[in-house]
């Protein structure tokens, strides 16, 4: 078994929408997810949020609507001639058009960048995947040249976006040559797999143990559903306990999760367990009937004096 390190992460940043971690240059159009200061591609410093190529582009292109109104009024200017009121006429009419389109499309603005938006996403989505391809090129350089935690620190990047298998499985990997710690920024359900996977099934136990907060129901599914492989692996029912101490911490879980209570209810540590019984002992009809019993026959055995 190898040694784990200590590191020291650098906090996670999660944007309401995961586009907000993009970037593309504005030098040769490339994409990417890493929070360099130069383009990976051609290294000029010309880095922009997604968002702001989106809002010029919709500037962009109101300023061209206006200078389309603008050559329209000069047209009429020029064709009223010396005929004064309909000078007058063309003049303060094409001011009036000019005003009015003004403040529509300062109202329109935040539509409008939303919309070059989903279209630049839509565009260039092939674009935004060789981007984070070559991104996770170099989070292998990275790793080649021995530094797990920044690798790991990119991978986190990539995966935000891109959630394939591949990415979650070396970002678990690297996670388990580290010596984590209650105070880390770290993650449990984006790493979560279409599969069993041993590495995972022993980052969840140290989860279980550190941060059990981020034990939540696509976790308990996750367990629920490979348990017996969870059960096949070296010290997989000590994990599974530590899931079933986590799940404790709310009723809800108690009565989505009975079968996995049930089972280690012995097995709880004993303040995990005492209040295992005090949620089951306040409304015992709301808690399937075999839980109920279990609970009642493991606080016989054990803890009644
Ligand atoms: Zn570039």
């Amino acid at each position: 078994m190898t040694t784990k390190q200590p590191v020291l992460l650098k906090p996670f940043e999660r944007p309401e929408y995961a586009y907000e971690k993009l970037r593309r240059c504005r030098g040769c159009a490339a994409y990417t997810v890493l929070q360099e200061k130069e383009c990976p591609s051609c290294h000029k410093h010309k880095l922009i949020p997604l968002e702001h190529e989106a809002l010029s582009r919709a500037k962009l292109s109101m300023w061209f609507e206006r200078l389309v109104v603008l050559v329209l009024g000069v047209a009429a200017v020029y064709f009223a001639g010396e005929d004064v009121p309909l000078l007058a006429l063309a003049l303060g009419g094409g001011i009036l058009a000019l005003v009015l389109l003004w403040r529509v499309q300062l109202r329109m603005l935040p539509q409008q960048t939303l919309r070059r938006l989903g279209q630049m996403l839509e565009r260039e989505g092939d674009r935004i995947v060789h981007g984070l391809m070559e991104d996770r090129e170099d989070a292998i350089e990275v790793f080649r040249s021995g530094d797990k935690p920044r690798t790991y620190e990119m991978l986190r990047e990539i995966g935000y976006l891109m959630r394939t298998d591949p990415i979650k499985m070396e970002q678990v990997l690297l996670l388990q040559t580290f010596i984590l710690r209650k105070d880390m920024d770290l993650m449990l359900e984006p790493l979560l797999m279409d599969h069993f996977n041993v590495d995972l099934a022993a980052y969840i136990g140290e989860i279980a143990r550190l941060q059990r907060d981020l034990i939540k129901e696509k976790t308990f599914r996750y367990v629920m559903v490979y348990e017996s492989e969870f059960r096949r692996m070296e010290g997989g029912e000590d994990i599974l306990a530590l899931v079933a101490a986590a799940a404790v911490r709310r009723s809800r879980y108690v009565k989505l999760y009975p079968h996995l209570l049930m089972r280690y209810a012995h097995r709880l540590p004993k303040d995990r367990f005492m209040r295992l019984y005090r949620i089951i002992a306040e409304r015992p009809a709301a808690y399937r009937d075999e839980l109920v019993t279990e609970t009642y026959r493991v606080y016989k055995e054990k803890y009644q004096v």
